[in-house]
């Protein structure tokens, strides 16, 4: 038993060095990227699901591999969480969003000017000086703190604590707006709803995807509605590939949405595009 252990050690060792190289590898593209601006970012509308109109813009980061082409972020998120490399690039990543929202909500003729939403890991939400990054991000782009949202995904929610606490109620004294990404993707949704202060839940695609053959599937999403409503709270669907899925959706009273349905993740100059058109009806 002891030398098939052994035997089996000595197999899988060249593998792992493999894996720590590529990792390696990564990590060391990951730092060139952020210093050679190889990142970019694409913008998804959010729908009033009723009228059809644009509220807001959320940020979606790629990387522009001279190989690979645009990368998808569950590519290299993970890995920039895990190294700390998130940092940098969530810093840029909130700079240029705001910076490309201030942009759109200049040509925009709407009476309500589009917000953007941006994607915060939990790295960040662990870190000081995140707070003075949206305050530098807010004024070099002299963009109303309003017009920001900041999204947390329920998986940092349920591991809460004072300085998480603190920090959030920085953001919102400021103006800015909080998002609960993938809600009801977790176990323990409601108990945090009761004593943090949310504008926003983003029902997860996964509630979105049966919703027009699962008459269950219906009834929780409808309860998730009703919640949010006596709570206050603005409610966005995700995911939403399907005509039936969108008049499901606003027929139980859910405001907004995301998904290919309407549009996919667009560059600043379509978004641009897309609220001309719409400005000009
Ligand atoms: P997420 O925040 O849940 O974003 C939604 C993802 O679903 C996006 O994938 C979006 O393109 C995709 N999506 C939108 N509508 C549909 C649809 O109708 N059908 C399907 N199948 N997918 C749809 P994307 O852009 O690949 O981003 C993946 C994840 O990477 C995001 O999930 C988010 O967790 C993370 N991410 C993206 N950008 C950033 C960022 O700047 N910072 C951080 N920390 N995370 C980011
Ligand atoms: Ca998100
Ligand atoms: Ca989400
Ligand atoms: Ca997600």
């Amino acid at each position: 038993a002891k030398a098939a252990g052994k035997r089996q050690w000595r197999r899988f060792r060249p593998q792992q060095r493999i894996r720590r190289v590529e990792r390696h590898e990564l990590q060391a593209r990951l730092n060139e990227a952020v210093s050679r601006g190889q990142f970019t970012l694409r913008y998804q509308p959010v729908v009033d699901l009723a009228t059809g109109d644009v509220a807001g813009f959320e940020a979606l980061v790629r990387w522009r591999h001279s190989r690979y082409g645009l990368v998808s972020p569950d590519q290299f998120i993970p890995l920039a969480e895990e190294t700390g490399q998130i940092s940098p690039l969530g810093a840029w990543v909130l700079h240029h969003a705001a910076a490309d929202i201030a942009r759109l909500r200049h040509i925009s003729r709407a009476s309500a000017a589009p917000y953007v939403s941006v994607n915060v890991s939990a790295h960040q939400w662990r870190g000081a000086e995140f707070l003075g990054e949206v305050c530098g991000a807010l004024d070099a782009a002299g963009l109303a703190p309003g017009a920001l949202l900041l999204e947390i995904t329920e998986s940092v929610l349920m591991q809460r604590d004072r300085e998480l606490d603190r920090l959030v109620r920085e953001m919102k004294d400021l103006g800015v707006r909080i998002a609960v990404d993938d809600f009801g993707s977790g176990f323990s949704s409601l108990r945090y709803l009761r004593e943090f202060p949310v504008d926003v839940l983003k029902i997860d695609k996964t509630f979105v995807d049966d919703i027009a053959y699962n008459t269950r599937q219906v009834a929780l999403v409808q309860g998730i509605v009703h919640l949010a409503d006596t709570l206050g709270l603005e409610v966005i669907a995700e995911g939403i590939e399907e005509p039936a899925q969108q008049e499901l959706l606003a027929g139980i009273g859910c405001r907004f949405g995301q998904g290919y349905l309407f549009a996919t993740p667009m560059t600043v100059e379509q978004g641009e595009e897309v609220l001309r058109r719409r400005g000009g009806d």
